[in-house]
């Protein structure tokens, strides 16, 4: 099959498209998708260039998200058919241990993202787990599903399910342009909260405006926590979303209100953060972090992908074997919006 490759890890150069990789085989219980659209995510990056201790069997093939069609049925499959159109859940779990069973299956100790932990989706083929596909309706583009899954699951769990975010609340988003920020924006609005934006300059403030955020401001202007401050009446806001991490942190611990929370599923500018531990008691700050959602997450949110009342934003399309072109886009930040491989 067709598929970018990754035979060490490193620098962009080290994704090879090459056109005779083996296509995978469905066992038991699973289905194998022919591809149609993949799309970017962060975790992309960091697994090519890898960290320390990381024993992945390369050559690995990198992605975790996916939409397209049921090519072949594993043993035992029930409820889909050869031609069903699909997208993909990203999040890989045993379904059998208790977690799974009691619908926790991101906190099942086998959990895995694809792409991360097997091979992933920048392939014409990917084989996953039966109950991992969701059919789509007719309706929906194989892009924008692939385009919605990983980040809508992600904000869609530590929002609503971890962050219990409720209608009336305030939402500060600090970040805008990455995929799990901007469906944070479009998710926080739909749930009733008025959402204020940290943007890095007035282009993405602008853009995070059109998705529907209410107050933006542009840091590259203005000091952000000051501004939130003023904006709040010198309240701070409910929740905040800080997937930046390292940078931002002691921003969002004075941004929240007192009793205010903060939620994290990632941390683009790095993990070691130092933050005053004062006022988290000072404050009764609660910091909440997530990892992707269990599967009931999954299809709540493509519901409203499908419904209309999510819509994933593509920034820039590549065909696959541009793989490397496109990961470059995304390392650069010059995108608003989820990057797609066509396959
Ligand atoms: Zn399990």
């Amino acid at each position: 099959m067709r598929a970018v490759i990754l035979e060490q890890h490193g620098g962009v150069e080290k994704l090879r498209y090459v056109e005779d990789f083996p296509a995978p085989q469905p066992k038991a219980g699973e289905v194998r998708v022919r591809v149609r659209a993949a799309a970017l995510n962060r975790l992309d990056l960091w697994v090519r260039e890898g960290w320390e201790g990381i024993k992945l069997p390369l050559p690995h093939i990198l992605g975790a998200d996916a939409a397209g069609e049921i090519e072949a049925l594993g043993e035992g499959v029930q409820g889909l058919a050869i031609g069903d159109r699909v997208v993909v859940n990203p999040g890989i779990s045993c379904g059998q241990c208790e977690l799974c069973l009691s619908g926790q299956d991101n906190l099942c100790p086998k959990f895995g993202i694809l792409g991360e932990d097997m091979h992933g989706t920048y392939a014409e083929y990917v084989v996953v787990p039966a109950r991992n596909a969701l059919k789509l309706p007719d309706h929906v583009s194989y892009e924008q599903a692939a385009a919605a899954a990983l980040v809508y699951l992600t904000a869609w769990h530590s929002l609503i399910r971890r962050g219990n975010l409720r209608a009336g609340e305030s939402v500060l988003i600090v970040g805008a342009g990455g995929g799990v920020n901007s469906a944070s924006i479009q998710i926080a609005k739909l749930a009733g909260a008025t959402v204020y934006v940290v943007a890095s300059n007035a282009e993405k403030a602008a853009q995070a405006r059109a998705l529907g955020a209410d107050f933006c401001i542009d840091r590259s202007a203005e000091d952000w926590v000051r501004a939130i401050f003023q904006r709040t009446e010198r309240r701070g806001v409910d929740v905040v979303v800080d997937n930046v991490g390292m940078a931002t942190i002691n921003g969002s611990i004075r941004a929240v209100r007192r009793g205010g929370r903060i939620l994290i599923v990632g941390n683009t500018s790095g993990y070691a953060a130092n933050i005053d531990m004062r006022y988290l008691f000072a404050k009764h700050i609660s910091l909440i972090g997530s990892t992707m959602a269990p599967h009931a997450d999954f299809v709540q949110a493509m519901r409203l992908v499908f419904a209309g009342k999510l819509q994933p934003l593509i920034s820039k399309r590549y065909p696959l074997e541009q793989a490397q072109q496109a990961q470059i886009s995304l390392a650069n930040g010059d995108v608003f919006g989820k990057i797609i491989l066509t396959v």
